[in-house]
């Protein structure tokens, strides 16, 4: 194992134990992923985010099978459907984090446009969320789903599931899915109330200003 790998898969553990201990994670909910060369780190079936064992990390390698490790999680599909499509992809978050979890469920949640621009940090890290429709946990289908969006977004909201994020890197990745679930929070906590969102023009000078994040 090379050095990077070995610090990859070091951070994969920290990382995930972080999300796990702020409440972003609960019990076996929850899978991450990275790329080391054409290879794919990820967390192993049946695993709780808290307690990743570095050396059992689940290693893929670019078409998905098992190479190493543990067996990877069931959602592995939801993963590779990033990497296949978003060859710029280093890193993919999936959680059942309650604010964003909450707003996949609402009826009235714009599918092009599930996280509206209520702060210019969800636009610089995440961009424009789209939502999936439900499919049962365990179905593939979830990642047919994703590659069908062709790579457009860096991140999608699964209907009554939760969130999948994807970043140039690890750390990119949890930071956007961190980002996504406090911005979900906010908008669960005004959506009765009228809320002033970022203007179009607003949106396209971070985009302008921001293009690398
Ligand atoms: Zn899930």
């Amino acid at each position: 194992m090379t050095g990077e790998e070995r610090k990859l898969r070091l951070r994969l553990s920290t990382l995930c134990a972080s999300l796990f201990q702020r409440g972003f994670s609960v019990g076996t909910a929850g899978n991450v992923s990275a790329k080391i060369g054409n290879d794919i780190l990820m967390t192993p079936t049946n695993s709780t985010l808290g307690a990743i064992d570095p050396d059992r990390i689940a290693k893929l390698d670019a078409e998905g099978n098992h190479i190493s490790g543990d067996k990877p999680t069931k959602e592995a599909f939801l993963h590779c459907a990033f990497y296949e499509t978003r060859p710029q992809c280093g890193a993919v978050v999936h959680l059942h984090s309650t604010w964003a979890t909450a707003l996949s469920c609402l009826e009235e949640v714009d599918p092009d446009d599930c996280i509206p621009p209520l702060t210019p940090y969800v636009v610089m890290r995440v961009g424009t969320v789209k939502r999936v429709p439900y499919v049962k946990p365990g179905d593939a289908k979830a990642g047919a789903l994703i590659k069908d969006l062709k790579g457009e977004y860096a991140a999608v909201l699964l209907a009554n599931h939760g969130p999948v994020v994807s970043g140039k890197d690890l750390f990119s990745a949890v930071y956007a899915a961190e980002e996504l679930e406090e911005t979900a929070k906010l908008l669960m906590m005004t959506k009765d109330q009228k809320t002033r969102l970022l203007s179009d023009a607003d949106v396209a000078d971070l985009r302008r200003s921001f293009p690398n994040m």
